[in-house]
């Protein structure tokens, strides 16, 4: 039943109503696709991206959630095929006891198939494994004329898809290779990293050696502090490396029942005393150095994310990520984001960098090799405004780029600076779907 609904992001700011249509089977979505009229349609995922990305004001957007089978598992080959509704959270529940893992995991497992390819996802281990259309040896895509196309990555549409935020076509199954792992556990090497050029060196030196990696920087800290982090790095555990008692059930995966936020939390909870409490503590409670600690994959890989709905703690108001990646060699200009981030006052507890390897195909696809930092920011201080203006001019002069899966306010002039292959990606999908029917409130705000 479709129903006019007001939407967000994950970060629940500016919310737009469409007509929210269940995709129930190729035939109903075929039906919305050629009866849309000029507000277009947009696929929507489980809304995991943080600004307007799933979002259709005045438009149709088409909920695929509830295409989630799993058509076919071959254990032998690793491969699944998968509809797109189905989570990353559903496939490791489903595959973990056959020891197979996701190849690429987001910060968060609530996210759909469908999803993490229209946002080309990256993990921890983007620095050896790339990002999660690496991964995936065809799509099933429902062009804007309601015909099916099967695209294989020597396909130039399946790359302007891979990235492309659902503006060419709705993809309806993929066919994925999954990683194969002996146990739902992580070996973990955890450091503190006393200022920026320590945490940049260990980094460069070690990430090589661990397939997963990544740093939460207490970006409150300023001065000689500036930059002080805890490190984290680590493998998938072969089951002889588990403790004994947990060999047995070594694929086991059940990770804890979320916790749901109340729908109304206090705005100003989260203020600089706060903020600056968590991350002293944060940092405080990390071990200085700490080698081959056991964990699960959920802890390793989703704990900052343990509550389910936990968006609701920044209030009424909302709060964006700024994601931003620079190549190496700006390190100077990492620095500068982090003391003009100090500087500002600005409360974000969230702070990560990681390292990105080499680029894929995908035209609008984030990551590029360099450092990429990701910061949660609360929205409402009359100062934010003015620092991400001053965050872009540095990101756009260093020649990097933002995260169109997480941007909810770049302007349009910004985005063929950090997307050079735009041009190529337009003329792709101008093909693929002349009359403009895919569209959302992040492809009007930015002119793609
Ligand atoms: C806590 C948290 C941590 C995160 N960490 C990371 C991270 O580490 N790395 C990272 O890369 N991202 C990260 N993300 C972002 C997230 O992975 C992406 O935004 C992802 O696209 C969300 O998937 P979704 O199913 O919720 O899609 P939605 O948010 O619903 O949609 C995202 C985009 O995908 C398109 N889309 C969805 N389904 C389809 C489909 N079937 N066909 C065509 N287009 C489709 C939509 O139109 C939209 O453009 C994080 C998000 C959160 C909330």
């Amino acid at each position: 039943m479709s129903a006019r609904r007001a939407l967000t992001g994950w970060g629940r700011t500016s919310p737009s109503v469409a007509t929210v249509v269940p995709a129930t089977d190729d035939d109903a979505i075929r039906r919305v696709i050629t009866g849309a009229d000029r507000r277009g349609v947009v696929a929507r995922g489980l809304g995991r991206s943080y600004g307007d990305a799933a979002q259709n004001a005045g438009g149709v957007v088409l909920d695929v959630t509830g295409r989630d089978r799993v058509l076919r598992v071959d254990v032998e080959s690793a491969e699944v095929e998968v509809e797109a509704g189905a989570s990353l959270d559903q496939l490791m529940r489903l595959l973990l006891p056959l020891g197979l893992f996701v190849p690429v995991t987001p910060g968060t497992r609530q996210v759909t198939v469908g999803g993490a390819l229209a946002a080309d996802v990256h993990g921890k281990n983007h620095h050896v494994d790339g990002s999660f259309g690496q991964h995936v040896s065809s799509i099933d895509l429902m062009v804007a004329d309601g015909s099916v196309k099967r695209l294989t990555p020597q396909d130039a549409l399946f790359w302007a898809t891979v990235g492309g935020m659902g503006l060419t076509g709705v993809i309806l199954r993929a066919t994925v290779q999954m990683t194969r792992v002996e146990s739902a556990f992580c070996i973990v090497d955890t450091e503190r990293c006393h200022d920026l050029e320590d945490l940049l060196a260990r980094m460069t030196e070690g990430d090589h050696r661990y397939t997963y990696s990544v740093a939460w920087i207490d970006c409150l800290a300023g001065g000689s502090a500036l930059g002080r982090s805890v490190l984290t790095r680590g493998w998938s555990a072969r089951r002889d490396q588990l403790p004994s008692r947990r060999r047995d059930r070594a694929t086991e995966f059940r990770p804890h029942q979320l916790a749901v936020a109340p729908p109304v939390f206090p705005s100003g909870l989260l203020n600089r005393a706060t903020v600056t409490a968590f991350n002293e503590a944060w940092y405080r409670k990390a071990p200085r150095e700490r080698r081959g600690e056991v964990q699960s994959i959920a802890s390793f890989f989703h704990l900052l994310v343990a509550g389910a709905q936990w968006n609701r703690i920044y209030g009424p108001r909302g709060f964006l990520q700024y994601q931003l990646v620079v190549p190496f060699g700006a390190e100077e200009t990492l620095r500068r984001c982090l003391e003009l981030l100090s500087e500002s006052r600005q409360a974000s507890f969230l702070a990560v960098l990681k390292r990105f390897g080499a680029a894929d195909d995908g035209h609008l696809s984030f990551p590029t090799p360099g450092w990429t930092l990701a910061l949660d920011l609360p929205v409402g201080a009359a100062v934010l405004g003015g620092l991400l203006e001053r965050l872009d001019a540095l990101v756009l002069g260093a020649g990097g780029r933002l995260y169109l899966a997480k941007d909810s306010r770049l302007p349009a002039s910004a985005i063929a600076q950090m997307y050079p292959r735009l041009d190529e990606w337009r003329a792709i999908r101008a093909d693929a779907d002349p009359h403009g029917v895919f569209t959302s409130d992040l492809a009007r705000r930015l002119d793609l």
